[in-house]
């Protein structure tokens, strides 16, 4: 392990919403380099496929070198050696939370303990906001331009256009 500063954001980005950006921005003020890295989890079934996923995040970070997009599938701790960064960062929105993310953040450490979690609070505009959300106000045709990315938004009406 160990690749000093830099750290590992991962989660489903089914898909990527302006909170998951809000935590990576926050980040970065810390770390020199994110891997923002897109979980494949076989028993979960996601509106947009591990390649999509990727491919939006891809299109929003392109051009910033200090963010790294990869995906893992299994165990976190394990893409974690693989890739000797010993960091984790998540995002705190509400209390609601908490609760997994302190057993997340503890099971890790019991895993594996050298890793450590740093959870970063988001601004209170999105504090609300997720991506779980997102897919439900789409599906019910209402209009979440100002909560995603214009990409992510383009990407969320041609899947609903097309079902
Ligand atoms: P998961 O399926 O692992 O929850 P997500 O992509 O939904 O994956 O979330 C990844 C991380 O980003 C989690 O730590 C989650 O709490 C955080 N997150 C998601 N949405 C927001 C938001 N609006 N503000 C702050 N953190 C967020």
């Amino acid at each position: 392990m160990h690749e000093h500063n830099a750290a590992v954001y991962p989660g489903s980005y089914d898909p990527l919403t302006n909170g998951h950006i809000d935590i990576i921005e926050r980040g970065l003020k810390i770390f020199g380099k994110i891997v923002v890295a897109v979980l494949k989890n076989p028993a979960k079934t996601y509106l947009f496929d591990l390649d999509e996923r990727q491919e939006m995040l891809r299109s929003v970070f392109g051009g910033e070198k200090r963010i790294e997009v990869d995906h893992f599938e299994g165990l976190l701790v394990d893409y974690l050696k693989r890739r000797k960064i010993a960091t984790v960062v998540r995002g705190l929105r509400a209390i609601s939370d908490f609760e997994i993310e302190f057993q997340m953040a503890l099971m890790n450490r019991k895993i594996e303990p050298r890793i450590e979690t740093i959870f970063f609070v988001p601004s209170e505009s999105y504090s609300f906001l997720s991506s779980k959300l997102v897919k439900e106000i789409y599906m019910l045709g209402g209009e979440v331009g100002s909560m995603v990315p214009g990409i992510v938004d383009a990407k969320l009406k041609e899947k609903f256009r097309r079902r």
